[in-house]
């Protein structure tokens, strides 16, 4: 039986409805052009940046051409165009995609929604030129899924100045960043605050997450706060209460639940090139019809995850996407992104748990995805208050 052409089937790739389509002319050929790059520039590289379990900081002048902070909020793309983004970077590395989720969304995404327009004006030239690198602190050692009922980082306000103490854990891009976004409660309001701290102010220090089995390049750390003292200039004028918070992680989760799509992208690019070129009994694993079947189950999940995000994104660009809705998002691809990622690594049998051929690394990645910015079960509490009128959780 003749191989068949990956390269030339009439499917390029997992979005099988052609969502791509709904773009403008100018997004499409953005959405190509930065796909290309990173063809170029990070997927061939990824797996040996994961082994390493280093971020390939090097990377960043390059990434600064490319121009790719900020799109909707500063360069007027639609957030669909946005979304298709978040699923080529994961496509490409899901690493990759997490640094530039954490600067772009959570941390610029925290200056966009919550300074002032003067912080703004003064911060944000050098974050859209990747100049400052940051990083977004509100998870602690003993605070994650309930974080928003009481962060125990403090500030207390002394003077012209805030005075923070405590702890964070997780925080990505933190080891090597500018600055954080720190979330700390006012020890005078009992309320959440957001501050700017530069890195190398005394009395902060990060530390390195080691053995990690996902997302190995991009570095997450332990932070300590030890009378870390920060001008009142530096408390983002909009970040007071923890509903503000929540105001950059709604718009965060639909970002991550776009890096489901993307991983279910990569496990479909993955799967069924080692299917059609991969031959046992004398012929290629794709003529075996339980392959198939795991093949289109891949994409019968990616492409679900895809519509589901391509309406909310179209919500989004209304104004009208909800919490629960973004939650319901990432509940539902993430988990629907397991299965497509387990399948595509029993696709490539025992060369599906070593990185050479890409897939262990999508496999071990999406472990991560499914936990962070808030867990498959707390989004699905969000999602079930919000239907039921009754919280499971408080
Ligand atoms: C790779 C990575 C990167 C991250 N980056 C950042 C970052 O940059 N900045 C940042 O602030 N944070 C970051 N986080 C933190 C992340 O958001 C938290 O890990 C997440 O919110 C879950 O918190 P936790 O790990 O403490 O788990 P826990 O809250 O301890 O939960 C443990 C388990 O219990 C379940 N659970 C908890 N409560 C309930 C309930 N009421 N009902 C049912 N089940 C429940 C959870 O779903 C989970 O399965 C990152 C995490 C990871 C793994």
């Amino acid at each position: 039986m003749a191989t068949p052409d990956v390269d030339n089937l009439p499917y390029a790739d997992g979005d099988f409805y052609a969502f791509e389509d709904l773009l403008t002319d100018k997004e499409r050929d953005r959405l190509h052009e930065i796909r290309a790059w990173l063809g170029t520039h990070v997927k061939p590289h990824a797996a040996q940046w994961w082994n390493d379990a280093e971020f390939p900081a090097h990377m960043v002048p390059e990434l600064a051409e490319l121009d790719v902070v900020s799109p909707v909020y500063r360069q007027g793309y639609s957030n669909l165009f946005a979304g298709l983004c978040h699923a080529e970077f994961t496509r490409a590395d899901t690493s990759f995609a997490t640094f530039m989720g954490v600067h772009d969304g959570l941390f610029t995404g925290s200056i966009e929604a919550l300074a002032s327009e003067e912080q703004k004006a003064a911060w944000l030239p050098d974050i859209y030129a990747l100049k400052k690198i940051g990083a977004f602190g509100l998870t602690e050692p003993l605070g994650g899924s309930d974080v928003a009922g009481g962060l125990r980082t403090t500030a207390r306000r002394d003077g012209d100045s805030w005075i923070l103490n405590g702890e964070k854990r997780w925080i990505g891009n933190a080891t090597w960043s500018d600055w954080v976004i720190i979330y700390a409660r006012d020890v005078d309001t009992n309320q959440v605050k957001g501050f700017l701290v530069d890195t190398a102010t005394e009395g902060y220090t990060a530390t390195k997450i080691e053995n990690k089995i996902a997302l190995r390049t991009v570095q997450n750390a332990d932070i300590k706060l030890e009378n870390v003292r920060i001008s009142d200039d530096f408390h983002l004028k909009g970040a007071n209460t923890f509903k503000d918070v929540n105001k950059v992680l709604k718009v965060t989760r639909l970002a991550v639940a776009w890096q489901a799509v993307g991983q279910q992208m990569a496990a479909f690019d993955i799967a069924r090139r080692y299917a059609v070129e991969r031959t046992q009994f004398g012929k290629p694993l794709a003529s075996f019809q339980l392959i198939q079947e795991q093949l289109v189950k891949i994409l019968g999940n990616t492409v679900s995850s895809m519509g589901m995000m391509v309406r909310l994104a179209q919500l989004e660009d209304l104004g009208r996407a909800k919490d629960e809705q973004s939650a319901l998002a990432k509940a539902f691809t993430t988990a629907r992104m397991r299965e497509s990622v387990a399948l595509g690594r029993s696709i490539l049998g025992g060369n599906g748990i070593v990185t050479d051929y890409g897939m262990a690394k999508v496999f071990a990645d999406a472990e991560a995805i499914y936990s962070y910015e808030g867990t498959y079960e707390v989004n699905t509490l969000v999602t079930g208050r919000a239907i039921t009128g009754v919280a499971a959780f408080v």
